[in-house]
């Protein structure tokens, strides 16, 4: 078996695939054709944002959340060190400060009360638990955002979170890369924050045919910055550039391949819950910790990652798994810090 099969789910689509491409080829619009907006519409309504900003890829829309929030030097954002390296990479690509707070080891995201110890080693207080990274003074540093990832597919706990962002004023930005179709409380991923940011990397729940993101917000004003970010800073037109953006845009051609692919996201969602429900039951016996999701979320189910009991079993589960055709991967092999 596969380890994600693209080519099952292409199978399954396959002639609305090649309806949508072969219209946008006839179409000639390459660039910022109608279907990245028709995308942008129908997945701000489908997560229940406000907007939603197509890009070209998951680390772009980091790239432009962190931009649109002004963050740079000696600025400080906090974020989970059980992710891909992008979360923090754009923290780093700016110039601005990541501070790494530990994880749940249940559910293996940022840790809200351990978010609170880190922003107050900030000004002096459990610095023995949070020291400064090398060369940095706390008195030339400000907290200003955390980045909370929704590991595995299973968004990060919002409600614990929200409150000690608003008690110390950081901006929330949801790293979605994994998420999309999951949900909290009844509300889906990619919906919590101040700006969400989604990736559509093939292999993510919703894949496209090469590199793709996306960012959510509820503010009209950073759609805006946003907007203009994304094609170079750019302001009543082409040559008006009136601030320092990137070029990040979304292929019309992905864009219009994420279209066909969503017309079967939500059952593709439920299919996942039944896979991975079969998964814990058949695995509550045996030695490995099959992953637990707490009351009232869903996981997109990005990956299934079991915990096993140290390295060694680690090592003898994939040799097992491999000889009968199975493959597995370490999700993550190094943390970040
Ligand atoms: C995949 C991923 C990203 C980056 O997305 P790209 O589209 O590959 O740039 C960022 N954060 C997390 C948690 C991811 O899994």
């Amino acid at each position: 078996m596969q380890f994600i099969d693209l080519a099952a789910q292409q199978e399954r689509i396959r002639p609305l695939i090649e309806e949508r491409i072969k219209k946008v080829l006839a179409q000639g619009q390459y660039i910022m054709g109608p279907e990245v907006q028709e995308l942008e519409k129908a997945l701000a309504a489908y997560v229940g944002a406000k907007h939603a900003l197509a890009c070209a890829s998951g680390t772009d829309a980091l790239l432009l959340a962190l931009l649109v929030e002004g963050i740079g030097p000696g600025d400080v954002v906090f974020t989970t060190p059980f992710t891909f390296i992008a979360t923090a990479e754009v923290v780093s690509l700016l110039g601005a400060t990541s501070i790494f707070v530990d994880i749940d080891p249940v559910t293996f995201n940022l840790d809200p009360v351990q978010l609170e110890q880190a922003v107050q080693a900030l000004s002096g207080k459990n610095e023995h638990l949070y020291p400064l990274p090398k060369g940095a003074k706390a008195a030339s540093v400000r907290a200003r955002a955390v980045i909370p990832v929704d590991l595995f597919g299973l968004p990060a706990d919002y409600d614990a979170l929200e409150p000690v962002a608003r008690k110390f004023g950081l901006r929330i930005i949801e790293d979605a890369a994994q998420s999309l179709g999951g949900e909290s409380g009844g509300k889906k991923a990619c919906a919590f924050g101040d700006i969400a940011c989604t990736s559509f990397f093939p292999a993510k729940p919703l894949g496209c045919y090469g590199d793709g993101g996306m960012c959510f917000t509820d503010s009209d004003q950073a759609v805006e910055i946003m907007r203009s970010l994304r094609v170079h800073g750019q302001g009543s037109n082409k040559y008006d550039n009136v601030r320092i953006g990137i070029n990040g845009r979304l292929d019309t051609l992905q864009a219009a391949i994420l279209i066909a692919k969503l017309s079967i996201f939500e059952e593709e969602i439920e299919l996942r819950q039944q896979v991975a429900a079969r998964y814990t039951s058949a695995l509550l016996e045996s030695r490995v910790t099959p992953p637990r999701i707490p009351e009232r979320y869903k996981s997109a189910w990005a990956q299934y990652s079991v915990l096993a009991r140290d390295e060694s079993h680690r090592s003898e589960l994939q040799t097992k798994l491999k000889d009968v055709g199975i493959p597995t991967a370490i999700y993550y092999p190094k943390s970040l810090h």
